[in-house]
């Protein structure tokens, strides 16, 4: 069975909104009684972040996260008003828009903090916030050091009436089990430090999805599911979508753009870094690094055509690259499916990560402003 449809796209990533439903749903059963906030940042990974955060709120998800506030003004701006946390923040960012509009922001300094009470006033509205406290990434977050000071403030600013503490969270650095167990009890003592200050956050939360699946202990009241949600592992060590029970929700397929026989010793693409070692055909598919096909996985990575693999052969050039089919038939307009559901036969996002020597995050959420994206399942 194909995964490509039949007369598809010329370049194409199909997102089926049915499968972002189910792997919430899958993931929600999974960690309950916590609940699920639905990371849609960076345009969803690529999927459409208004399109996923409406199914994911569909199907369970009782928040959405992101990195930017530009982002939560964006969900804010389709219509969707649920509750939603931005924790990336521009230095000089004006904190008057997202308070108005309900947007919770993620507080990675005393500085922010005041930066984001200074801005109540104006907004008319008392600012919610979760503290990001740094347990060991030493990405951003309160430095440890700075808890004491930054729990003592927030309680004064919560008292004056100007931010609220919704939440406490962190982010794990998923190094070992051993480590991300140490995060979790210095997490614990961040929460027990601001409990003594007088706060009383609603949500304590920590997992993403690797530790959402695998470490239970971490997931307190709420988990931050990004990749889980999308279908792809988030453990990058072959564990695979089928055995965690989640679907891959990005197909990325074309059209065979031309197709053409060569001789033994023809060379193929820039470089001519392979040459066919018989006569064989090759066919054309019209997606190259501008589309996010990474180059590095030139002569690696292998798409699914007339219901079997086939081998990348040659450079992957800006707009296009070259498979090899072989002796078999093949014809102008076939669809070709780069990753999408294994289940189908095609290759998955991870197995072109590997070829490109990265994740399978990277390869969805580069998929470039060329490919159209087209929502199946949509309600
Ligand atoms: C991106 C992100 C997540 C989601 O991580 P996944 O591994 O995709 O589930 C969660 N929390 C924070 C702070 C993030 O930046």
């Amino acid at each position: 069975m194909s995964d490509a449809e039949p007369g598809g796209a010329f370049r194409e990533a199909r997102i089926d909104l049915d499968a972002i439903r189910h792997n919430v749903r899958a993931l929600a059963e999974l960690v309950a009684p916590a609940g699920v906030m639905a990371v849609v940042k960076a345009d969803a990974y690529g999927h459409g972040a208004v399109a996923v955060a409406r199914a994911a709120l569909d199907a369970g998800a009782l928040r959405l996260g992101v990195a930017d506030i530009d982002e939560a003004l964006a969900l804010r701006g389709a219509g969707i008003d649920a509750r939603v946390l931005a924790w990336l923040h521009d230095p000089g960012a004006s904190f008057r828009v997202p308070i108005e509009r309900g947007v919770e922001l993620g507080i990675s300094s005393t500085g922010q903090l005041h930066a984001v009470a200074d801005a109540t006033a104006s907004a008319g509205r008392v600012a919610d916030v979760h503290l990001k406290l740094d347990t060991g990434l030493s990405r951003n977050g309160i430095p440890r050091a700075e808890w004491p000071h930054a729990v003592a403030e927030a309680a004064r600013l919560e008292r004056e009436g100007l931010v609220r503490v919704r939440g406490v969270f962190s982010h794990l650095a998923n190094t070992s089990p051993e480590e991300d167990a140490a995060q979790l009890e210095a997490f614990l003592r961040g929460v027990e430090l601001a409990e003594a200050a007088g706060l009383r956050p609603d949500v304590r939360h920590l997992a993403s999805s690797a530790a959402a699946v695998r470490f239970p202990e971490a997931r307190l009241d709420l988990v931050r599911i990004g990749i889980g949600m999308y279908g792809i592992p988030p453990f990058g060590d072959g564990t695979t979508a089928a055995e965690l029970g989640l679907r891959p929700a990005m197909t990325l397929q074309g059209r065979v753009a031309a197709v053409r026989r060569v001789a033994a010793g023809d060379g193929v693409s820039y470089g001519h870094t392979w040459r066919a070692d018989r006569a064989t055909t090759l066919a054309l598919v019209p997606l190259g690094y501008a589309d996010g096909v990474p180059r590095q996985a030139s002569g690696r990575a292998e798409v699914f055509l007339r219901g079997r693999r086939r081998p990348v052969v040659g450079r992957i050039a800006m707009d296009q690259f070259l498979v090899d089919v072989g002796d078999d038939e093949v014809a102008v307009g076939d669809p070709v499916v780069l990753f999408g559901d294994p289940a189908s036969g095609a290759p998955s996002a991870d197995e072109w990560g590997e070829a490109a020597e990265t994740i399978g995050y990277e390869i969805v959420t580069r998929v470039g402003p060329r490919v159209p994206r087209r929502h199946t399942g949509e309600r």
